[in-house]
């Protein structure tokens, strides 16, 4: 392991460079105030805007075990250090296409070849493109921690705020299901060309357990799956034969989608000028029943293309 100490704008700071995980957690525990940096997208822009002032550093990016991914049990398990760029490359979208097209929608080249997976997810917000995709697929995310020990959790606790890091811990890997059927990422920006997603869908198909798996990011604080739509629709597709859907269907996906995760507010007790208790009519803003209509677009485009 290397130790830098700069001065920054009058403050020491200690950056550690570590070669492996175990000396990465190692260095976390000894030094309590340091942060953990991949690719540092988000980490030095925080720390540029004044937001975060790091006493020390903890840069991941000479562990190699981190970098690449290998195959487990029908999994993949992918290194926390792999790059947008990288899961953007085709032998990567052959096997995991949604993450790919995912990777390929964040922001510039320049983020594209520094940004990682792991950051993706340390970073939570909720217009990462590939957070939808790990919930989609149920992935789980490996977590090293003291004295080599390693916990599992499901990807959607970490982003939902169910289960946390805790001191010294890092991600590590992400546990991938290899599906080896069609999946879609598709995301709305509010702008043309790169941008932040206004809406996004990661949609799976799960042949052996005859599933359909959707997750909606960017309009809610973590992404989230639409259980009750996945399981009609599943049960609407001859997964024996030919797998297609009329349109009416499609279009009724969407629009269960959309309701599901832009639900209308709830009704409020009033009382009308005659003195009588009724429900106030509820009703979207303009701008929620615009996301509607985009989340539900996005989300009948997911599954026409993945049963197409
Ligand atoms: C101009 C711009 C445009 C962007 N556009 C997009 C976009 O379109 N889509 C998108 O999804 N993102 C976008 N991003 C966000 C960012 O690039 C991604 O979230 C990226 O994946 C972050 O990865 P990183 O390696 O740079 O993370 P870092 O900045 O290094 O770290 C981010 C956070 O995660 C933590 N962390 C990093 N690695 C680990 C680990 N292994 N274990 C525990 N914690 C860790 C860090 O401590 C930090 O809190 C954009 C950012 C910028 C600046």
């Amino acid at each position: 392991m290397t130790a830098h100490a700069p001065q920054t704008a009058g403050q020491r700071q200690t950056v550690l460079l570590p070669d492996s995980i175990d000396e990465a957690v190692a260095a976390l525990l000894s030094t309590p105030a340091a942060i953990p940096v991949a690719g540092g997208t988000d980490l030095m822009a925080a720390i540029n805007a004044g937001q975060l002032r790091p006493s020390a550093l903890v840069g991941l990016g000479r562990i190699n075990e981190i970098r690449g991914w290998h195959y487990q049990d029908g999994h993949a398990l992918l290194g926390a250090g792999l790059t947008h760029a990288r899961m953007g490359r085709p032998d990567f979208a052959a096997l995991i296409p949604a993450l790919a097209a995912a990777a390929r929608a964040a922001g510039t080249p320049q983020i594209r070849n520094a940004g990682t997976l792991g950051g993706n997810i340390g970073t939570a917000d909720r217009t990462g493109d590939a957070l939808p995709v790990l919930v989609a697929l149920e992935a789980t995310v490996v977590i090293a921690g003291p004295q080599g020990a390693l916990r599992e959790v499901p990807a959607s606790h970490l982003l939902g705020g169910l289960d946390r890091l805790r001191a010294g811990e890092l991600i590590g890997f992400v546990r991938a299901p290899l599906l080896h059927a069609p999946q879609v990422f598709l995301k709305a920006t509010g702008r043309t060309g790169p941008g932040r997603a206004t809406a996004s869908v990661a949609l799976v198909l799960d042949p052996a357990r005859r599933g359909v798996r959707c997750a909606v990011g960017a309009v809610g604080p973590a992404p989230m799956r639409p259980l009750e739509v996945e399981a009609w629709v599943a049960s609407l597709i001859d997964w024996d034969g030919e797998r297609t859907l009329a349109p009416e269907a499609l279009a009724a996906f969407g629009d269960y989608v959309a309701a599901a995760c832009i639900p209308d507010p709830p009704a409020t007790s009033a009382t009308d000028a005659a003195g009588t208790p009724g429900d106030a009519a509820p009703a979207l803003s303009s701008g929620a029943l615009h996301l509607r209509r985009t989340v539900s677009v996005l989300a009948r485009r997911a599954l026409g293309r993945a049963l197409s």
